[in-house]
């Protein structure tokens, strides 16, 4: 393998943490001078090798990295991909027995999660199991989140594409 250091880089979408083989969306970044480099709250300020053990705990969390990722990334409600994401979310969540982390239905006592605070509880269950994991950026814990990449009001309305 004769992959440098920039190809490597070149073959991620543009739109991931700046962490070789990280599954999150790059949300946060500390450059005033013209970096383009994003992170994931969880590699945020991170350095050395703590960079790819973290990388190797998402890996292994990937059912739920991949929901964080997909809530932040899928913001146009009614699209196949969405509705696709979303059952897949639905699924896994199942599967590893988080019924607590599932989308808030509309219901006659809730008019039905906003996505910002889904995707909030998620994110907190992942920095929680990174955290049994021993790997938890200490950064992570008090960093407010910046969502997504474009108008921070579009994210206040439901969003995702829920299945109704
Ligand atoms: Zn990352």
């Amino acid at each position: 393998m004769t992959h440098t250091h920039e190809d490597r880089i070149a073959d991620r979408p543009q739109h991931l943490c700046a962490a070789y083989g990280c599954p999150l969306i790059g949300s946060m970044s500390s450059s005033t001078s013209g970096s383009t480099e994003w992170w994931c709250f969880a590699h945020f300020g991170v350095q050395g090798a703590q960079l790819q053990a973290i990388t190797t705990e998402l890996r292994s969390l990937e059912w739920l990295a991949q929901a964080v990722h997909d809530v932040r990334f899928h913001d146009k409600p009614g699209t196949e991909a969405s509705r696709r994401a979303f059952a897949l979310i639905e699924h896994q969540l199942a599967l590893h027995q988080r019924p607590d982390l599932l989308w808030i239905r509309p219901s006659t006592e809730h008019q039905g999660e906003k996505r910002f605070r889904w995707l909030e509880r998620l994110e907190n269950a992942l920095k929680a199991m990174l955290d049994a994991a021993g790997v938890l950026n200490p950064s992570s814990y008090q960093a407010t989140l910046p969502i997504g990449g474009g108008a921070p009001s579009t994210f206040n309305q439901v969003g995702f594409d829920m299945p109704m």
